[in-house]
């Protein structure tokens, strides 16, 4: 009996151990879902979710998606229309009316980065004054928290229209973004494991791989963007919330005041009818309808007008343009437009976006009375020294200031240069009626041309700087 007990007992230690053992396992905690979002939009400043909230309306009431914000910065340049706060003070008003307008929307999870307001046309103005590095790295952090499967950012080119800087910088951030978030190597204290020790720096977060990226241009021209990407009827009534999606959209962007107070003041006096005969009307619609999403590029295979949330999983889209980090010694000397036009043919070829919608010929808006750049890049043949004569074709009564004639270049890879051209002071009844106009710069390399750079020009009664 004895030895029977002590079996027994020696059983019932060793179940009560694995009990035990059982209780006191330990485990792993995952991901906070209460921050994972099936879209983050990705905009530059306060008010420019209102592109895309018509769509955003029918994704979280009736698709039942989660949608996060990530602003590239507070807004605090520019007028202050509604109160004297200006600045950083009012970049801390705009930040409380964006995310009120996204609260609106029922989106909770709304991010800034430390860009700074850069009003300029040049993206690369925005990339240098918002501190590219720094924000791309806050940037892929929130990707690998929030886990989204599409982006929606600004379309990053140049075209005629507001053509802010800063809105394509989202747009350029965003898409590197799209390319590093799920790359292993890429900012990796982001996800080390978490440390007891100097527990401040690990994040303990986890690669992650956005499948889609879609664009909302900053063009004047919206039509030409047409079968670019799916297209979202904004006058569809919601099933659930039983009113339009533009109506949803614009009671969010109502909390906008120290933007475009009038309009709101406005819009709240007018009753439903009147407000619905504002935005049918072309000239009054805040928004264009259908609402395009200028399809960027898919992980996995998927055709341009797909819908947002089709083609999550399958074949991978393997892209296989690489481009060349490193400009190689080239046999021909070429001139080409350089500045943001050329940094965009790199920067659409290194992010495999071959066949986003580009300008041709480029173009852009500038001030009636302002100078106008034409940013060159000589690649020189061999690296050698050249001679490079331009000659500058421009409208009448535009004047040629500076970058016409013979230039001697040093022997190197490539030169940066410019052509800058005077445009003349017209009235505003002359600018309505003026269509684009061009200049085309003739550039000869040791007598041989070497090419003709062409940009469109269209003078505005007002325009950012280029
Ligand atoms: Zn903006």
């Amino acid at each position: 009996m004895k030895s029977l007990f002590g079996s027994v007992y020696i059983l019932s230690a060793l179940l009560l151990g694995a009990t035990l053992a059982a209780q006191t396992a330990s485990s792993v905690k995952g991901a906070d879902e209460r921050f994972r979002a099936d879209i983050l939009v990705v905009v530059a400043h306060p008010d420019d979710e209102g592109a895309v909230t018509p769509y955003l309306a029918r994704a979280i009431y009736d698709l039942h998606k989660r949608v996060a914000v990530v602003y590239g910065t507070h807004g605090g340049s520019g007028a202050n229309n509604y109160g004297r706060e200006h600045a950083t003070g009012l970049g801390d008003i705009r930040e409380m009316e964006a995310r009120e307008a996204c609260a609106r929307m029922g989106i909770k999870n709304v991010w800034f980065l430390e860009g700074k307001d850069t009003a300029s046309q040049n993206v690369l103005n925005s990339l240098a004054n918002w501190g590219h590095g720094a924000n791309l790295e806050k940037l892929v952090e929130l990707v690998r928290l929030t886990r989204p499967e599409v982006i929606i950012t600004s379309l990053p080119g140049v075209f005629i229209g507001e053509n802010h800087g800063d809105h394509q910088a989202a747009g350029v951030l965003a898409t590197e973004a799209f390319d590093l978030a799920g790359d292993l190597v890429v900012f990796p204290s982001q996800l080390a494991g978490a440390s007891a020790h100097r527990e401040i720096y690990l994040e303990n977060l986890q690669a992650w791989q956005v499948k889609k990226i879609y664009y909302f241009p900053d063009a004047n021209d919206e039509k030409q963007f047409s079968g670019t990407g799916p297209a979202y009827s904004i006058k569809e009534v919601s099933p659930s919330q039983k009113k339009p999606y533009w109506r949803i959209a614009l009671d969010a962007a109502t909390t906008h005041l120290t933007q475009y107070p009038a309009d709101i003041e406005r819009i709240q006096k007018m009753s439903d009818t009147e407000v619905e005969k504002m935005m049918s009307d072309p000239d009054g619609a805040w928004w264009t309808d259908p609402e395009t999403l200028v399809f960027g590029k898919s992980y996995y295979l998927s055709k341009t007008a797909d819908d947002v949330f089709s083609n999550l999983e399958g074949e991978a889209n393997r892209c296989l343009e690489r481009l060349e980090k490193v400009q190689r010694p080239s046999a021909g000397t070429t001139v080409k437009l350089g500045g943001p036009w050329g940094y965009y043919q790199s920067f659409r070829e290194a992010h495999c976006l071959g066949s986003l919608r580009v300008a041709d010929p480029p173009e852009i808006a500038v001030m009636a009375g302002a100078q106008v750049y034409v940013p060159l890049t000589v690649v020189h043949a061999n690296n050698k020294a050249l001679k490079l004569h331009l000659k500058v074709e421009a409208p009448k009564g535009w004047k040629v200031t500076s970058g016409e004639g013979e230039i001697a270049l040093p022997a190197e890879a490539s030169s940066e240069m410019r052509v800058e051209v005077e445009t003349p002071m017209l009235a505003a009844s002359e600018l309505k009626v003026n269509g684009p106009q061009e200049i085309i710069v003739h550039a000869l390399v040791d007598g041989v041309p070497a090419g003709d750079i062409k940009l469109r020009v269209q003078l505005r009664s007002h325009a950012l700087p280029q």
